[in-house]
């Protein structure tokens, strides 16, 4: 299970999170809603290493994430998708998905791209392209399956939807849809619920860094 307890996170001199909590229960799905500035990123780059919080705490499976470096979260089976797809252009489609697979040694490659492709089968014709030639529909795909590839506990996705055309869109909420009792627990933020409402077991309200309800769907 992934705790946030009270967290305070900020850029600077800017207190992006006052005090945030949120539970992702095991194989449950979770959504994090709040217009755009909330702090939704922020949250999730938090969870990640990429910034710490100054008081609070984040735990996973008991253990406390602050203290452990970011490239440990890949080895907890933590998978990330960023908002901004984060691919590295000159890179191959199969060679992004596979970056956060290097840095944990518990994973085998082999199998790992058995499962993405299996999830993503349209991925198998693009493996070899570089990432930079995809469109931006694309690039969400290969950044939804890196983060399958390594996610074996839990997946963050940051807006996952957001700037997508809608048949790939009406794909990415299948293949999210299909994660669904299956044993990875999964946070989505989103600045409405339009495309998940039907998919999250539990719904968090961010405003201006802090909670705002705490309801169960
Ligand atoms: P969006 O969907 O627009 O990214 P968000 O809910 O994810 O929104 P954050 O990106 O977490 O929100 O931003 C939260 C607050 O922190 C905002 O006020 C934003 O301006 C500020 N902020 C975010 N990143 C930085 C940064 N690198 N430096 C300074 N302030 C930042």
């Amino acid at each position: 299970m992934l705790k946030i307890e009270a967290i305070h996170v900020a850029h600077g001199s800017v207190l992006a999170l006052r005090g945030l909590s949120l539970t992702v229960a095991d194989g449950t799905m979770v959504g994090l809603v709040g217009r755009n500035g909330a702090g939704k990123t922020t949250l999730l780059r938090s969870v990640m290493g990429h910034l710490k919080p100054s008081q609070g705490g984040i735990t996973f499976d008991g253990q406390d994430l602050v203290a452990l470096p970011s490239h440990a979260r890949a080895a907890m089976g933590i998978g990330y998708m960023p908002e901004d797809r984060g691919l590295v252009p000159e890179l191959t489609v199969e060679e992004n998905i596979l970056v956060p697979v290097w840095t944990n040694p518990a994973l085998k490659e082999s199998e790992r791209l058995a499962l993405v492709y299996r999830v993503l089968p349209e991925l198998l014709e693009m493996r070899e392209r570089r990432a930079l030639l995809l469109s931006g529909g694309q690039q969400k795909l290969v950044a939804l399956a890196r983060a399958l590839a390594v996610g074996t506990r839990l997946l963050l996705l940051d807006e996952p939807f957001e700037g997508v055309a809608p048949a790939l869109s009406k794909r990415l909420g299948d293949v999210i849809a299909g994660l669904k009792g299956s044993a990875v627990s999964v946070l989505i933020a989103q600045s409405d619920l339009n495309h998940s409402r039907k998919l999250v077991d539990a719904e968090f309200v961010i405003e201006r860094g802090a909670n705002v309800t705490l309801a169960a769907a």
